[in-house]
């Protein structure tokens, strides 16, 4: 059978660059960075050669990177890091509604213990307008979160701006850039930002490492105590065969930034034309212009995005309904709930994202296969168009 994946969004593959450059670490070249004798001082070198990998991609000084478990992590460390810090100048954090998880659960779990934070509504299109940040700051404001493109519909949001805001105030900004590396271009200076969360499993890197940007001079707590590993802030024995394949995946990410977006915006295009083309009903949420370049969430009216998740996936096709995180719960995208899709219309969501290894086949043969998987589950369906929704 054909198999086609179509969730770029929820991980990628490990590049066989990647893979191989991250082998020798699990084997021959097995020292621990902190040891001092060669095969020490080797796994210290390769280390920082990855930071500086990572570092270069963003723009960053190599000291302002710390790797960490994941990207989840980065958000949790931004969040919580920075409330301990800054908790006897102020309890108010600033999020989105349509932020991760990693970041919403974080901030749910500080509104349990005395702190109180501000969700910013999106715009229909996912955009969150500088002017609602600004309304929303307060005296004892210590955190601005804002993500730099939402995982979902894919809306890049004005971070800069949003950025220049905090900085006005004095407040620190963070973002969680996890979808934004490797698919728009990524400055932290540029952007202003004190923190920014990555992970490697998004770029064509390994599962299970990733890294929080905290800008040189910005004083958030440590987060894993114990050894000196990552400057003494995040202590651990580094997972270091991963945090090289991550070095590598930034470098071919910066090497292949360009050639990468435009491939998958011609096919996340191509798909977005045929399927509104070719079958009735349907609609696009998310910005049309300030767009992930592989992101595709699309409504299909009267039907359920899980009901079409399943039917592809007999077909051998990939997708997901709203995020990954939350598609083993029935509860409806909180994106698109923010985004003011109305509730049924969210159920019948499904996100496409194409990525390095999308062909044109791998659009016609979902293209074909969604006409008559839809076909078949609204004739199934108890509301049909006519009867009105
Ligand atoms: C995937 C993702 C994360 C979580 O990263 P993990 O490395 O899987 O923990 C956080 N934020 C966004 C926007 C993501 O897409």
């Amino acid at each position: 059978m054909r198999e086609v994946y179509l969730d770029y969004s929820a991980t990628t593959p490990v590049k066989e660059e990647v893979l191989q450059e991250m082998l020798p670490y699990f084997t021959e070249r097995f020292g621990n960075p902190s040891s001092l004798y060669s095969r020490g001082l080797e796994a210290k070198e390769a280390l920082e050669h990855a930071r500086a990998q990572v570092a270069h991609l963003i723009g960053a000084d190599p000291k302002e990177i710390f790797f960490t478990g994941c990207g989840s992590e980065a958000d949790n460390w931004a969040v919580f890091g920075t409330a301990d810090a800054l908790k006897s100048k102020g309890r108010h954090i600033i999020t989105t509604k349509i932020e991760h998880h990693a970041m919403l659960h974080s901030c749910e779990f500080l509104e349990k213990n005395g702190f109180h934070v501000t969700y910013l509504e999106p715009e229909p299109d996912g955009t969150i307008l500088p002017q609602k940040l600004e309304e929303a700051i307060r005296e004892d404001t210590i955190l601005i979160s804002i993500m730099m493109v939402n995982n979902e519909v894919g809306t890049i949001e004005p971070v800069r701006e949003l950025a220049a805001i905090a900085k006005k105030h004095g407040i620190l900004f963070h973002s969680d850039a996890v979808q934004a590396l490797g698919n728009i271009p990524v400055d932290v200076k540029e952007i202003g930002a004190d923190m920014m969360s990555f992970s490697a499993h998004k770029i064509y890197g390994p599962k299970g490492v990733g890294a929080l940007y905290i800008r040189k001079g910005v004083r958030i707590s440590n987060y894993l105590h114990g050894g000196a590993q990552e400057a003494g802030r995040r202590a651990g024995t580094e997972n270091l065969a991963e945090i090289v394949g991550f070095g590598k995946a930034a470098q071919l990410a910066e090497e292949n930034l360009q050639t990468h977006a435009e491939h998958c915006r011609k096919l996340r295009d191509l798909l977005i034309q045929k399927v509104t083309a070719e079958i009735p009903d349907v609609f696009v949420n998310g910005s049309m212009e300030k767009r992930h370049p592989g992101n595709a969430n699309i409504t299909f009216k009267y039907i359920e995005g899980e009901s079409i998740l399943l039917l592809l996936d007999y077909k051998g096709i990939s997708v997901s309904t709203g995020s990954a995180c939350s598609s083993k719960s029935l509860e409806p995208s909180h994106v698109l709930t923010a985004l003011g899709v109305p509730v049924e219309m969210v159920h019948g969501t499904v996100r496409f994202t194409t990525g390095d290894f999308t062909t044109e086949e791998d659009i016609e043969y979902t293209v074909d296969s969604l006409k008559e998987i839809v076909a078949r589950l609204r004739e199934l369906s108890p509301v049909d168009g006519k009867k009105g929704w």
